[in-house]
């Protein structure tokens, strides 16, 4: 696909830029979440299924761990600016920084160095067969199960808030 029609883009761009300053990350993700599911005939493509669009339109948002999010509020305006700018013929740009965002709002950062890369902050996931967790590093994209072994291709899911609670990855609660 070489362009998002531009009153798809343009719908996206304004409920973006109507958010609140102080908005939470759960509304940011309802916002993307909503334009994707709205607008599915045209994003179900490349190269948005390159970036995995198929998992992100089917996330149950209500069950990820989105209060343990590590985006930050100055991630907000930067989010806000970034699809203020991009142009709707800029696709592959659109798709991976969409596809970044949401990654950052429904995974939690581990304090774990990549063993390929040397990056500090690795992301939970699970085995989509085996639910075993797994850590993938957000910047190589480097990823293995926590026993060591080695993920298979396409191989992991979202961890929801009840997996990584009974895997003990989240423990503390939320006030
Ligand atoms: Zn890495």
């Amino acid at each position: 696909m070489s362009a998002i029609p531009v009153k798809i883009w343009r719908n996206l761009q304004s409920e973006v830029a109507s958010l609140e300053r102080d908005a939470r990350p759960r509304e940011i993700l309802k916002v993307i979440l909503l334009w994707i599911r709205c607008n599915s005939q045209h994003l179900m493509l490349e190269p948005f299924l390159d970036y995995g669009f198929d998992m992100i339109k089917d996330l149950n948002e209500d069950s990820m761990p989105v209060e343990f999010s590590s985006l930050r509020s100055s991630d907000l305006s930067n989010f806000v600016n970034v699809i203020a700018k991009r142009k709707n013929k800029e696709v592959n740009a659109i798709a991976q920084f969409l596809r970044d965002v949401v990654e950052e709002l429904v995974t939690v950062e581990l304090d774990k160095e990549c063993p390929n890369c040397g990056s500090f902050g690795m992301r939970a996931f699970v085995g989509k067969g085996n639910g075993k967790l797994a850590y993938q590093c957000s910047v190589c994209g480097h990823s293995h199960y926590v026993d060591g072994a080695r993920v298979e291709r396409d191989g992991l899911a979202f961890a929801t808030e009840k997996n990584l609670r009974e895997l003990g990855v989240i423990q503390q609660t939320i006030e």
